[in-house]
């Protein structure tokens, strides 16, 4: 079985569990306590930070452990925007991941915010400019993902940080499909708060980060006794905490290999699918997407039932968002981005993990073009 759906999940990686393990058994302190039990548990759980910090760039004191992407992109988002002073207007793009889009519209909904959706382009890219035209003068808050899940495009993290920083406005991006393919440096992305998520880098499911920048006033979510500075209430898991930085930096350290040798490999595969599958559309920027990803739609077809082909032939892939997966709209990336509602049902996406080999993709893309020819009419 060849599993191509990384950017749903990845198994964890034995040195995160190995990492781990102690703080599940014998080291099972409360970081809280005041005995030596607590405060070698206090202990593990700073030093995970730290090197957390390290990675990202950052004080420790400005990494915020949660329990995943999900919460990360709620807190900073829901932080930011009830903590800051100014305005009540939000920034997006309607291509997010739904953490973001669902922590948006409770601010609309509940707190009398307004949000501006930034115009894209058909690749899915934001440019300065187009951030640029929805900024206004009360603006709290623009959230731009770094790296799509659906079509894996990059946005350039930079140069659209550095425009809400002309405008005196807070940057936060969702860097959870980032991880592992891009420079996760803060102050080179020049974001003041970034989310990122375990098990999409070999952690276990259920812990995050929100990585906010100290000099931001922010609201905590989870109320309590006051554990993260204030910030996130609830006795620290400091055994996925151990797990997350090992595993972040393990990441980190293999990236630029990684990023460089895979890279090659997308690009074949898209390029070999393309050819044996007449009428494929790849989907997102052809060469602007994350390393591991490859999406396409495969017209006269539809999305799961190439999926469940592809299953029966040994591979495993995703038709649309893995977080939505489950249920059968299409979209709400490929709809945004115009493409219409039967032809978003058609999409398959493929996410790599760093050790995929060009003979492995060879045989996939062998094996997606027998699955479309057995599910339409499409003959060579
Ligand atoms: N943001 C993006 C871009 C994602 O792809 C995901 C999960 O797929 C999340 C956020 C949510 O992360 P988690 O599953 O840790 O809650």
């Amino acid at each position: 079985m060849l599993y191509l759906d990384n950017a749903a999940t990845t198994p964890v990686r034995r040195e995160a569990l190995e990492a781990m393990w102690p703080y599940l058994t014998g080291e099972f302190g409360n970081p809280s306590s005041v005995h030596t039990v607590g405060e070698r548990a206090a202990s593990a759980l700073a030093d995970a930070r730290a090197r957390v910090a390290a990675v990202l760039g950052v004080r420790a004191s400005e990494v915020v452990f949660t329990s995943g992407g999900t919460e990360a992109d709620n807190f900073a988002i829901k932080g930011i925007a009830l903590g800051a002073p100014r305005g009540r207007h939000l920034v997006t793009t309607a291509i997010e991941h739904e953490a973001v889009l669902q922590s948006v519209e409770y601010l609309t909904r509940l707190h009398g915010f307004e949000v501006s959706y930034v115009p894209l382009t058909a690749d899915g890219t934001v440019t300065p400019d187009a951030l640029a035209s929805v900024l206004r003068d009360d603006t709290t808050l623009v959230s731009v993902m770094y790296a799509n899940n659906e079509i894996g495009t990059i946005q350039d993290i930079p140069a659209l940080a550095a425009i809400a920083q002309e405008h005196g406005v807070p940057f936060h991006s969702d860097a959870v499909q980032a991880a592992g393919w891009l420079d996760l440096s803060v102050p080179t992305l020049g974001v003041d708060a970034l989310s990122l998520s375990g098990h999409k880098i070999g952690a276990p499911k259920g812990i995050g980060v929100a990585a906010i920048r100290g000099r931001l006033p922010i609201e905590p979510l989870i109320h309590g006794g006051g554990q993260e500075r204030g910030r996130r209430s609830g006795t620290e898991n400091v055994a996925f905490a151990v797990a997350f930085a090992t595993a972040l930096e393990l990441a980190e350290g293999e990236r630029a290999d990684a990023t460089a040798r895979v890279a090659i490999l997308r690009t074949s595969f898209l390029e070999r699918v393309s050819a044996l599958v007449p009428g494929a559309i790849v989907t997102g920027h052809p060469s602007r997407r994350l390393p591991g990803h490859a999406s396409f739609c495969f017209p006269g077809t539809s999305g799961e039932a190439v999926l469940l082909e592809l299953e029966r032939r040994g591979v495993i892939s995703s038709s649309g968002s893995a977080c939505a997966a489950g249920r059968s709209e299409p979209s709400h990336v490929l709809t945004a981005l115009g493409l219409p509602a039967e032809l978003a049902q058609t999409a398959v996406r493929f996410t790599f993990s760093a050790d995929i080999t060009a003979e492995e993709l060879e045989a996939v893309a062998n094996a997606v073009a027998a699955s479309v020819f057995s599910l339409s009419n499409i003959r060579r």
